[in-house]
């Protein structure tokens, strides 16, 4: 049958006492029989009653107050579960807002579905002006990895599969789903609408290397003086903490953990080079990249950062484009982590080499003498806080609850925490990824808090609060366990920008003195004001032991940051001075 002819005329069906579905009740059996148990959305027209109707079937439905939150709790929940956040827009504005999200999660290799609904297609095509007119599909498609739009109700099965599958299988990514208003009224007799459904099978399958490949980087790896594993953020996504582990300590290999892959082995592992990262990078021979891609976080795999010392890299990857997307790549091992890993397991089990003393005690000598240099700032008890010692008290209450999920934004307050706070567990730092995007900060902390059921702490620049900053009160309407600690300087970078001009606020500061955590308490949450050290940590104690939301406002001194934090180089700056 076709899929208008199963279409089914209202009236006659009433007659007949046919039972029927609708394509509200489509899109939520579609989505329930493939095992998604959250959605995350702004409610409004034409998806108001889809999010009503999912609650009442048992999806839960988190609703936010910009879609752009939404779409990064979304994105998150694709991170920490391997399945794809959902996320639900309305039409025009709301799915513009998501979109940001659906491209953030595309960039990071998060699965993520964007769900809109859309106005309808004949008035649309022939741009006569509908409510929220806009062609959707078309502004989606270069923005994320695949975009689908279901006009028929027994096609949204077909529909919602794709999705899916689009999103989990290979390189995961976000997906653009449109769904016009009409569709979800369009009636159809139940029996065959249960049928149109699909459930996805192995919608990520396993992706295997051929043994010409792992020789080949077994080879390359036994041949050097100087290895190094780098872990990116895939190698957190893969969910193969065990077979990396393993790898890692039978090899002996040192390993650099990219941001959000810290705490896949403790940062306090013997074999961590976290602290002593430019040393490594410069002075290696033999590099091994898992899930991490030689982009702009490494310098490109070339130039200064990379040092003279000639370099081989070997990488494994689900996506073969990604080889020798910078420089060569001489062994490269297309698959997922987890087969890979497992494979190249195989190959180390007996006999293997540890690398040489004389590399193992240069990085062990250049870790302890920054680690003693940093530990000394963190001490420092200085008033108001400058951004270590604020740093020191939360590298405590992150040691004392490794479990607690971190969510890192700002400028100096993510760079610094990156460096300073020591993460033991996989997936429990989530930051700003690949584009280094502010605003992720409420989204990532709300999504991170419904799919885990874990305490998150998300420690926040002032400035990039301030992006996501409304949903506070989502957190304080689902009392979510979220602590937001703001790192509060006055302003972007630093708090002491002028307009030379003498007539308006610099354009990088913000109101002097901000009480962040009224916010909070204007919502039921509780707020904290704290100067010190001391203060801050018995703050968060406090905050995180109730398991209720909490936003602790840390004053800092405004001339602490620096300009762009550490990728200040990527900061064009005027030298010329007008007269
Ligand atoms: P980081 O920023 O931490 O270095 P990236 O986002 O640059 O990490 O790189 C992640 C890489 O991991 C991407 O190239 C992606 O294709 C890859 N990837 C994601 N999931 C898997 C997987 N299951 N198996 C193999 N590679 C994966
Ligand atoms: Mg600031």
């Amino acid at each position: 049958m076709s899929a208008v002819a199963q279409v089914i005329d209202v009236n006659a069906a009433a007659e007949t006492e046919q039972e029927l579905t609708d394509g509200f009740h489509l899109v939520i059996d579609a989505l329930k029989l493939n095992g998604i148990e959250t959605i995350y959305g702004v409610p409004g027209i034409p998806i108001t009653d889809l999010g009503r109707m999912a609650q009442a079937e048992g999806i839960r439905v988190i609703s936010f107050r910009h879609e752009q939150n939404a779409g990064n709790a979304a994105a998150i929940a694709g991170f920490l579960t391997k399945k794809p956040g959902i996320c639900l827009t309305v039409s025009a504005p709301g799915f513009l807002n998501g979109l940001t999200a659906l491209a953030n999660a595309t960039t990071n290799c998060f699965p993520m579905i964007l769900i809109s609904g859309s106005s309808e297609r004949e008035i649309v095509d022939l741009q006569q002006g509908d409510y929220e007119e806009m062609d959707q599909l078309a502004i989606a498609k270069p923005l994320c990895k695949a975009a689908f739009r279901v006009l028929h109700a027994a096609d949204i099965g077909i529909g919602v599969a794709r999705a899916i599958r689009a999103a989990v299988s290979g390189r995961p990514g976000g997906v653009y789903l449109d769904l016009p208003a009409k569709l979800f009224s369009q009636v159809m007799d139940a029996d065959a609408g249960a049928k149109s459904l699909v459930k996805v099978i192995d919608a990520a399958p396993e992706q295997i290397p051929s043994k010409a490949a792992l020789d080949r980087a077994l080879d390359v790896l036994k041949s050097a003086k100087k290895p190094l594993i780098i872990l990116g953020k895939g190698a957190a996504y893969a969910q193969a903490d065990e077979e990396i582990r393993s790898f890692i300590e039978t090899t002996g290999i040192p390993f650099l953990p990219m941001s959000m892959a810290k705490g896949l082995l403790p940062d306090t592992h013997p074999q961590s080079a976290g602290a002593a990262r430019s040393t490594v990078l410069k002075d290696s021979d033999v590099v091994l990249l898992i899930g991490a891609r030689l982009n702009w976080l490494l310098s490109h795999g070339k130039g200064k950062t990379w040092g003279d010392a000639p370099k081989k890299f070997i990488q494994i990857d689900i996506e073969p484009k990604e080889m020798d997307s910078n420089v060569e790549i001489v062994a490269p091992l297309v698959g997922d982590i987890g087969s890979v890993v497992a494979a190249l397991n195989a190959g180390v089990s007996s006999g293997w080499q540890a690398p040489p003393a004389s590399w193992i005690n240069e990085i062990k000598a250049r870790k302890e003498v920054n680690i003693g240099k940093m530990s000394q700032r963190l001490l420092k008890n200085s008033t108001p806080m400058d951004f270590h010692s604020a740093l020191g008290a939360l590298k405590q209450v992150i040691k004392e609850r490794p479990d607690a999920i971190l969510v890192n934004e700002g400028a100096n307050t993510l760079d610094l925490a990156r460096g300073v706070i020591d993460m033991y567990e996989p997936r429990k730092r989530l930051d700003v990824g690949t584009w280094g995007v502010m605003g992720i900060g409420m989204g990532y902390a709300i999504g991170a808090a419904v799919e885990t059921g874990k305490p998150v702490l998300a420690v926040e620049g002032d400035s990039a609060f301030g992006f996501s900053g409304m949903e506070v009160e989502t957190i304080c309407r689902y009392e979510l366990p979220v602590t937001i600690v703001i790192f509060n300087n006055n302003g972007i970078y630093r708090g002491l920008d002028t307009d030379p001009t003498g007539r308006d606020p610099g354009t990088t500061v913000f109101v002097k003195d901000s009480r962040y955590d009224k916010m909070m308490e204007a919502f039921g949450g509780a707020g904290y004001h704290v100067t010190t050290p001391d203060e801050l940590k018995k703050a968060v104690d406090e905050a995180m032991n109730s398991g209720k939301p909490a936003l602790i406002n840390a004053v800092i001194d405004p001339a602490a940051g620096s300009e762009s934090g550490n990728i200040g180089s990527l900061n064009p700056q005027s030298i010329v001075k007008k007269k």
